[in-house]
């Protein structure tokens, strides 16, 4: 295209030709008029718009016009055998301004109707109109006719409705969209401690102790907002937890956990998200035990594969799951070396916490605290801080996209 539009610009050249180019292809335009404004306002003004100044300016890829107004008037740009034309219904009380950037010359004779006049700039070679429009009266500055040229070239042209050239929208300040909302939930609570530690203490009281270090270094970076399923020892049915989560409009949920195996000295961090066929036996079995939750206090968990199952096929569709695993494999990535690794960390199960279908979500089982290593260190201020930090370096990389270099 480049090519075909600068034979096309020597062509016109060669034959004498200073064209207005217009179209996409690059072709020069009738001479009809391509852009009239609205006159109905005029109408309705008995004195004619005058132009008290006329300027042109360079900028370097652009030549700017500008005509001083003392009201908004309509306009028309038409293409001129010399280069471009504004017809205006208005009287020029100005002196016309001297060549700068791509025009060579301004001049000016009545236009095609009564009270108007066409001012006809002549262009150094084939130029296209980037922007025609008014500007209405603003500090202190009269109304302004502004029109932006630069060197013609083939390429979508900047065709202006009436509407926006009479009315040319304010540019205002655009809303920002709001920070990133993030969910914590920690795991457990009120009549359901969650495991219990070799030391005796609970998991419901080291997650809610992580979630609110996670929350305070996640708040004091300003880059989110965060929400916390519980904040206190209390329970909360599991499935009121993805609910928490869409209701508060979540971007990111994390459920965190610590888990904890019978006479196995297994120890480190492993990260789930939600697939209704385990990744393996261990996965299965570590979501049958936090689907516990809620049978601890009665509740019925008859309907909760049903809905794993019909919520996955929701979630497939709208590209939670591979967002889900997209940020899990972020959290494994950007893991504080310190922090022990279960062996193959990224793993899949039913998990009931998991199943807002338009949130992605992960599940940490944070360590073991049937390891006494892994429980120790959980219930430590600097290891929570190490924790908490390597999920707000996920968080980021998750929402900026930044390559984090893979653990090693
Ligand atoms: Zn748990």
């Amino acid at each position: 295209m480049a090519v075909e539009t600068a034979l096309v610009a020597r062509a016109l050249l060669a034959i004498g030709l200073l064209c207005l180019l217009w179209t996409a292809t690059g072709a020069a335009v009738a001479q009809t008029p391509v852009q009239t404004a609205s006159v109905a306002s005029a109408r309705m003004m008995p004195e004619p718009a005058r132009i008290g100044a006329a300027r042109l300016g360079d900028h370097g890829n652009k030549t700017r016009f500008v005509l001083e107004l003392t009201r908004e008037a309509p306009f028309t740009i038409l293409p001129d055998a010399s280069g471009v034309a504004v017809e205006m219904e208005a009287a020029l009380d100005a002196a016309l301004p001297p060549a700068k950037g791509l025009v060579k010359s301004v001049s000016v004779r009545p236009g095609a109707k009564t009270g108007h006049l066409r001012l006809i700039l002549a262009t150094t070679g084939p130029v296209r109109v980037q922007l025609a429009e008014i500007i209405p009266p603003r500090d202190g500055m009269p109304p302004r006719f502004v029109m932006d040229l630069a060197a013609g070239k083939a390429g979508p042209g900047a065709v202006l409705t009436p509407a926006s050239m009479m009315n040319p929208p304010v540019p205002k300040e655009k809303p920002k969209p709001p920070l990133p909302m993030i969910v914590i939930d920690p795991g457990h609570g009120g009549q359901d401690p969650g495991a219990v530690a070799v030391s005796g203490a609970y998991e419901k009281d080291i997650t809610l102790a992580m979630a609110k270090e996670v929350r305070r270094q996640l708040l004091a970076t300003g880059r989110y907002r965060v929400a916390l399923t519980r904040d206190k020892d209390v329970f909360i049915p599991l499935r009121d937890r993805p609910a928490l989560a869409r209701a508060k409009g979540a971007d990111l949920f994390i459920s965190l956990h610590a888990d904890s195996i019978t006479g196995r000295q297994v120890r480190g961090l492993s990260i789930y998200t939600l697939s209704e066929k385990a990744s393996d036996r261990e996965a299965e079995m570590l979501a049958q035990r936090e689907n516990q939750s809620d049978a601890i206090v009665g509740m019925d968990l008859s309907v909760q594969s049903a809905d794993i199952a019909n919520i996955l096929i929701g979630m497939s569709q709208r590209d939670t799951m591979n967002q889900s695993r997209r940020f899990a494999s972020l959290v494994l990535k950007n893991l504080d070396p310190n922090v022990a690794v279960l062996p193959g960390p990224l793993r899949s199960a039913g998990f009931a916490v998991l199943t807002a279908p338009d949130v992605p979500a992960i599940l940490v089982e944070m360590g073991y605290l049937s390891h006494s290593q892994d429980a120790k260190l959980l219930g430590s201020d600097t290891h929570r801080k190490r924790m908490a930090g390597s999920l707000l370096r996920a968080v980021d990389s998750y929402f900026t996209g930044n390559a984090v270099p893979p653990r090693s």
